[in-house]
């Protein structure tokens, strides 16, 4: 594609202010010609949406988006253009690319050089604080796009790049109906300090994208214990390889279950989306001592209430885990283009992202969804 084959208007789905309903229409296309240094121009096939996005369009975290808004941090396309003047591009012309919830990072700042780019300093966020993948052709970085290797279609790199986990649950929620992101999900087990055949508790690992935790965590060679309700999740997680699945609607001792697989000793690490506190106050009581208990949720509000005396006296890690660099990135999507991790998603179209919002906020939505674009 030449800069005069790229189109001077396109479609785009805005957020004029916060809480406002979000409206597709026509919006500039940026002039390729305008790119600075280090910018290119990505032509998107698809975007997926999730929970982040209504949170960005409501305002309601902590952390306050842009407006106008264009939404969405989980895009795959091509790159059409790329900014006069740079050097050392990583990236190429055509080249498919995803655009993930780090739009940029100063690869300069203090997190940056310890290879904490998801905490830069001067941080760009996909769809919250630059515009996102809800518009046709969006502005990225050449550092910070992730290269899309072969095997692996645009529609499932777009939802493993999705990164932020941020259910809205009511506190009384049981440890389900969460929803876990591919990357985040990655990072996650990969920081979790275990090793091979340990013991992983994913809770709402047959929810949403919980399933990507269960598939990364088979990959790296740990068991898996599978936490999620219902018939259908249950054959779902033992179909992916989950070691043990237990249903939270009929076990009435969890803790007690997990020790009891583990001979004794309780789960080396758990991967906890949810946002209700009982997830974490439940995770302290069924690790083991020296267990990690990986922190992935963003609920806009709910603490951390765990036991101070047991995270103490069995030496329990609580650990943070917030997305991922570009490297996590690149392992998160090879992985899954090698066919160890398959995603599952419904497509829709971008006009349809009102109602997709919608059905977000009343929780009609379990899979993934992307939106042709
Ligand atoms: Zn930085
Ligand atoms: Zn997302």
């Amino acid at each position: 594609m030449t800069n005069n084959q790229i189109p001077k208007t396109q479609k785009a789905a805005i957020v004029a202010v916060e809480g406002a309903s979000v409206q597709v229409k026509d919006h500039p296309v940026r002039d390729p010609e305008s790119l600075g240094p280090g910018e290119c121009l990505v032509k998107l096939h698809c975007s997926g949406v999730c929970h982040t996005d209504l949170h960005a369009a409501l305002g309601d975290w902590p952390v306050k988006p842009k407006t106008p808004l264009i939404g969405g941090h989980e895009g795959v396309g091509e790159i059409v253009a790329i900014g006069k003047n740079t050097t050392n591009s990583p990236v190429k012309m055509g080249q498919r690319v995803g655009i993930k919830w780090i739009a940029d990072s100063c690869l300069n700042c203090v997190q940056c050089r310890n290879g904490h780019e998801q905490n830069c300093i001067n941080v760009k966020l996909s769809g919250y604080t630059v515009d996102g993948t809800f518009q046709q052709y969006v502005v990225s970085w050449v550092n910070a796009v992730t290269p899309i290797p072969d095997g692996i279609e645009s529609e499932a790199a777009a939802s493993i790049l999705c990164a932020v986990s941020s259910y809205p649950l009511p506190p009384t929620a049981p440890l389900t109906n969460v929803t876990t992101k591919g990357l985040t999900v990655y990072r996650a087990l990969k920081y979790s300090e275990t090793n091979p055949h340990e013991w992983v508790v994913i809770p709402g690992a047959g929810g949403g994208l919980g399933h990507l935790a269960v598939q990364y965590a088979k990959y790296m060679g740990r068991r898996v214990i599978a936490i999620d309700g219902g018939e259908e999740k249950r054959k779902l997680c033992l179909s992916l390889g989950a070691d043990h699945w237990i249903d939270f609607t009929q076990c009435k001792d969890i803790v007690g279950e997990i020790k009891k697989v583990t001979d004794g000793y309780g789960a080396h690490a758990a991967v906890v989306t949810t946002a209700s506190t009982s997830g974490y106050v439940q995770a302290v009581d069924y690790l083991r001592d020296n267990g990690h208990l990986m922190a992935v949720g963003l609920p806009a509000k709910a603490t951390l209430d765990a036991s101070i005396f047991f995270t103490v006296f069995k030496s329990i890690t609580i650990h943070g885990s917030y997305v991922g660099n570009r490297q996590d990135a690149i392992e998160a999507i090879d992985i899954a283009a090698s066919g160890a991790v398959k995603c599952h998603y419904q497509m829709k179209k971008l006009s349809d992202i009102q109602s997709v919002y919608d059905d977000l906020g009343k929780g009609k939505i379990a899979g993934r969804i992307v939106l042709s674009v």
